[in-house]
């Protein structure tokens, strides 16, 4: 039989035509993190009897998004293909690729792995595998907002007063809490504009200097506006130990409510 050619179809991995996707997601679960000092990290322990990683999945799973790419350490792809995505059943993850040494390592495989999948102009969600408390109202508004503003990401204002300290741990410069807001993740943007953005970065190791989120990348790679869109003080990073008694408490509350 005559394989299709049309663009809204593609020959997945299986052979079989697949059709192309409006939305997709990368979620992130490669890499170490060295401040939760434990020997698994922290994406894969157990929080209420699942992997971190296991929360973020399951909402995408229930959301509107159409495919999900995983990216994990490239040790640790059988045990996610097989202890994750099979044991869990998450039809949406279409595949799970090798990350790399820094971040925007790990989302530049994700990006070109679901390329595939997602029609050109399509919008693509990067997101922490390690944020397992993301709702589904956020990721529909990042959709919705990226897809009238082409970058769109969750941040909440900060609640403390932030200072610039010098190398002797002295403050040197108090910053306008007003206008600083923190960085979460989903953020979302239209597949062209993030990944040029992305392609550029990884054109040239000067510019991979202290690059920490997406918008970043957007906002210097691509001149992007990004719009910020309220997020939750709930969608905390598991990044130290007693993060991990945070979000089994806040997971709690959900149960309880
Ligand atoms: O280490 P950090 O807190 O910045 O990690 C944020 C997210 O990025 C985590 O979900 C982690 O799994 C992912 N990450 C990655 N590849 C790396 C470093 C971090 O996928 N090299």
């Amino acid at each position: 039989m005559k394989p299709e050619t049309n663009d809204t179809k593609v020959q997945a991995a299986s052979g079989i035509a697949e059709e192309k996707m409006k939305t997709a997601a990368v979620v992130l679960a490669a890499g170490q993190g060295s401040r939760m000092q434990t020997a698994v990290a922290k994406q894969f322990l157990d929080l209420d009897g699942k992997p971190v990683i296991f929360y973020a999945l399951n909402t995408f799973e229930e959301s509107s998004v159409d495919r999900v790419v995983l990216v994990a350490g490239a040790d640790e792809i059988e045990f996610c293909q097989k202890e994750i995505v099979e044991k869990y059943g998450f039809s949406k993850v279409c595949a799970v690729v090798a990350g790399g040494k820094e971040r925007y390592h790990s989302v530049y495989a994700g990006l070109c792995a679901l390329e595939e999948y997602l029609f050109p102009d399509g919008i693509v969600l990067i997101h922490d595998g390690a944020r397992p408390l993301v709702e589904q109202t956020l990721i529909e508004e990042t959709i919705a907002a990226a897809e009238k503003w082409g970058a769109a990401v969750v941040a909440v204002p900060v609640k403390d007063t932030i200072k610039i300290a010098d190398q002797e741990q002295f403050a040197t410069q108090t910053l306008d809490r007003s206008t600083l807001w923190q960085m979460q993740t989903p953020q979302t943007f239209s597949y062209p504009l993030i990944r040029r953005a992305y392609d550029r970065l990884l054109s040239d190791e000067q510019f991979q200097v202290g690059v920490t989120d997406d918008a970043m990348v957007a906002e210097c790679m691509a001149a992007a506006r990004v719009k910020l869109v309220n997020g939750s003080y709930e969608n905390i990073k598991v990044t130290t130990p007693e993060d991990m008694a945070i979000a089994a408490g806040f997971l709690q509350r959900r149960k309880e409510a």
